[in-house]
């Protein structure tokens, strides 16, 4: 099948995906293949066919998933026995749980998503600029830890977001972002200001002492295989997840 799903081995008994385009399917616009939000103009039954598909090839029922509406802030909505199974929280950019069973999902198409998974408790993030300066990643990590979890033995996974190479932004906005994290500090490949918002979300994991750190190093806006979707390269584009949860506990 054409949408891409990408498995991330995150820790045993973790489900973990990163999702992009179908390819094979209309050019990177509206209600593009692939595409995994609500977006305007709405075409329900296509993001009903497409959300079918990756909950196949999941194994995770897209009716079950829990999806944010995402408001590039720093709150934590916590999925616990009081939230139904696959109920959207809204006003958060994490989910956290330590229920099993409990798939989370972030939508993203150039801001960086994050999946986090623990001894016991999972979590998914949208990390943009602004989440990035608010400190949505380190909520989550101590949403994790506030549910018993050991900050020392969670593995993390960045997934597809616009890199340095290409997220141009103003210099004081720059200037404003480097100071508070030095490893954002990039030029595009035209030589202007950037930012690279995935190493300071990966410099933010380790310090914070979490115990694994994987990357995929590819930008939304010019990976050469066009896998994915970028706002900054068509402000109507489609949306891709990242999905998380845990399948059974451990020990
Ligand atoms: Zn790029």
């Amino acid at each position: 099948m054409p949408v891409l799903v990408l498995d991330v081995d995150l820790a045993d008994g973790v489900g973990a995906w990163f999702t992009g385009r179908d390819r094979t399917g209309s050019p990177p616009g509206v209600g593009a293949a692939g595409n995994l939000s609500h977006r305007r103009p709405h075409q329900p039954a296509v993001l009903a066919r497409t959300r079918a598909e990756v909950g196949r090839r999941t194994g995770r029922a897209p009716a079950t998933w829990h999806t944010m509406h995402q408001v590039h802030g720093a709150r934590v909505g916590v999925v616990d026995d009081t939230v139904p199974p696959g109920a959207e929280l809204r006003g958060v950019d994490a989910l956290v749980t330590r229920l099993t069973d409990r798939t989370l999902a972030v939508s993203v198409a150039d801001c960086v998503p994050v999946l986090l998974a623990g001894a016991t408790t999972v979590a998914a993030v949208h990390a943009g600029r602004r989440g990035v300066q608010t400190g949505v990643v380190t909520a989550a990590l101590d949403a994790m830890a506030g549910l018993g979890d050991d900050v020392a033995g969670i593995r993390a996974a960045i997934g597809p977001a616009i890199g340095g190479c290409c997220y141009e932004v103003p210099a004081d906005l720059h200037t404003e972002v480097v100071a508070e994290h030095p490893a954002a500090d990039a030029r595009t490949t035209w030589g202007t200001h950037a930012l690279d918002l995935a190493a300071a979300v990966h410099t933010t994991l380790e310090k914070a002492g979490v115990g694994g750190v994987q990357r995929l190093a590819t930008c939304t806006r010019c990976d050469p295989d066009a896998r994915w979707f970028s706002h900054r390269a068509d402000p109507t584009t489609g949306r891709q997840f990242g999905l998380v949860v845990r399948e059974r506990a451990t020990a």
